[in-house]
């Protein structure tokens, strides 16, 4: 490969086909990541540069590609064409998981077991495999305190070519002495092009509501919102205007189940948070399309109801009683009601 000759004699920079190479196949790798562009530049150097750490912490927030990022790494280390390119004998069983040199391990429950670790120094003792071998561990910082230390030493001093990511939302979840001795590749949130992107036909609240996650961008794909929202949109009205508080309904099946009351308290807030950015003609507005027009309540308002369901979502992150908690939100504005026309029943 002319290209290659040219970069390791030359050096970086100085070698236009190198360069043109490059370019190529950042784009080629592209291909099946979307986004990602500096840390992807980053891996690719270390590569081409053979300067691949040990050890590897892929860092950054939950469901953003990150392990798919590791795999595509790996599939441009063993790719016949040297570009991931996806569809050579390699790359395909790279994406399967089924690769003789790739050890992919994903949390069992809510934790990396000591068995995996068993697993794992297994298949880094084997010594039949020639060259680079890779081991994946997702969700790193699941690995519990008997796993850590079974992998520990190898963490720190892999066996000749081999190779550790370390694929984590909670990097400070890792060992203190595993980070330090391993290279951080940190990811950030995708942007809402991106999101568009890998999920064409998302509404445009919810790309912004995911916040550069796909994960969460395909969580709210699946579930049924309109109702949760509209419902959402009835309270915060009624709390802002303090009318009607007595027609909230608190035996709504929206506080049945843990998940369903965060994701209420959370789209209230969004849309709370809208109302001040609108009233700040701030950008971008999460629930834009939800038709919020102009209306008499105050920016100090809506800062006071936001506040109050921050507190509310702290006291359900405190595992407090769901309804007790969606009581006392009404409770509060209603006394204040009460206090302002001098009855001491408000609107009972
Ligand atoms: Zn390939």
């Amino acid at each position: 490969m002319v290209g290659d000759r040219c970069f390791s004699s030359a050096g970086s920079g100085s070698c236009p086909i190198v360069i043109y190479l490059e370019r190529e196949r950042l784009a080629v790798i592209k291909l099946q990541i979307v986004g990602h562009q500096g840390p992807l530049k980053k891996l690719i150097e270390l590569q081409d540069r053979d300067r691949i750490p040990p050890t590897l912490i892929f860092a950054g927030p939950e469901g953003v590609g990150k392990k798919r990022a590791a795999l595509a790494w790996v599939q441009r280390m063993f790719c016949s064409e040297v570009s991931a390119c996806g569809e050579c004998g390699h790359c395909q069983r790279v994406a399967q998981q089924q690769h003789e040199r790739l050890l992919l391990v994903s949390p069992s429950g809510t934790q990396i077991k000591v068995e995996q670790a068993q697993q794992i120094l297994s298949f880094i003792r084997l010594r039949t495999e020639q060259g680079l071998r890779f081991v994946v561990i997702d969700e790193a910082h699941l690995m519990n305190s008997q796993t850590s230390n079974a992998l520990l030493k190898s963490l720190e001093e892999p066996p000749e070519g081999v190779h550790f990511i370390l694929v984590s939302s909670l990097a400070s979840g890792l060992l203190a002495t595993i980070r330090s001795r391993s290279q951080t590749v940190q990811f950030g949130g995708l942007s809402d092009q991106d999101l568009k992107a890998i999920v064409p036909h998302a509404e445009d609240w919810k790309i912004r509501s995911a916040q550069g996650s796909v994960a969460r961008l395909l969580k709210l794909e699946d579930d049924d919102f309109t109702e949760l929202r509209e419902e959402a949109q009835r309270w915060i009205k009624n709390l802002a205007e303090q009318k009607n508080l007595m027609q909230l309904n608190l035996e709504k099946p929206i506080w049945d189940d843990k998940e369903s009351i965060f994701k209420f308290v959370r789209v209230m807030q969004q849309l709370v948070r809208d109302h001040l950015y609108r009233d700040h003609s701030l950008e971008p507005l999460i629930h834009g399309d939800a038709g919020q027009d102009k209306d008499a309540i105050s920016s100090r308002r809506w800062d006071e109801i936001f506040q109050k369901l921050i507190v509310l979502e702290r006291d359900l992150l405190a595992h407090r009683d769901r309804k007790l908690a969606m009581e006392d939100l009404v409770i509060h504005f209603q006394s204040e009601l009460g206090s302002v026309n001098g009855s001491p029943h408000g609107l009972a």
